[in-house]
């Protein structure tokens, strides 16, 4: 295999519970499973990657300062757990923003590949042999647009954990599916295949 294999993982919603545009170490609210899945991805010989759009920037509600304060955090508390991630991107931007600097239509903001791409290339990976991860659908556009597998998590809170664990794991809502198919309606197949309730089931069946 030509290059490193990796794991691009969305941050809010992914790693941890998407509480709206979280600002401090406070709000940062891991799901119980994101550790344990971290570790058998490493073990799997995956590098991690954390690749985060924090829109708050450009809206105003944070500052770049704050967001990479609690990125910094939030590495650190998983590298104290033995879990290192290799790098991060975030973008900052949004089209509609408030603040001026961070105000325009990028090329890092998901679904664009751009943090991807920029990783790839500076660490050699290998993209087809490597994952994007994430609860939205732009994440899932963003690594189809960078060539990499996909995965799409459907848990958003530890609540729906336990109610849809209770349910037997009921997949996502129509609803959301219907959405999803519009999105990939030439190639369904793929993305229900690679559709996983948490970071747990996706770390334990993807190759080693
Ligand atoms: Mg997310
Ligand atoms: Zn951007």
């Amino acid at each position: 295999m030509l290059g490193i294999k990796a794991v691009f993982l969305d941050r809010d919603g992914t790693l941890s519970m998407d509480v709206g545009y979280p600002r401090f170490w406070s709000d940062f609210k891991p799901f119980p499973w994101t550790l344990s899945a971290l570790k058998i991805l490493l073990n799997k010989g995956y590098q991690l990657f954390l690749i985060t759009n924090q829109s708050g920037i450009a809206r105003g509600y944070f500052t770049l300062s704050e967001a990479r304060q609690l990125n910094r955090l939030i590495l650190e508390y998983f590298n104290t757990e033995g879990i290192n991630f290799t790098d991060y991107r975030m973008c900052p931007h949004h089209p509609k923003g408030l603040v001026p600097e961070f105000t325009l239509d990028c090329d890092c903001r998901k679904p664009k590949p751009g943090m991807i791409l920029q990783l790839a290339q500076r660490y050699g990976i290998a993209l087809s042999q490597s994952y994007m991860v994430g609860d939205k659908i732009t994440d899932i556009q963003a690594g189809k647009a960078a060539g990499t597998q996909i995965a799409l998590l459907t848990c958003h809170s530890i609540e729906e954990y336990q109610k849809r664990k209770q349910a037997g794991f009921s997949p996502k809502t129509e609803e959301e599916r219907l959405e999803i198919l519009r999105e990939f309606g030439e190639k369904p197949a793929p993305l229900a295949e690679n559709e996983f309730f948490s970071l747990l089931e996706f770390a334990q069946s993807v190759p080693g």
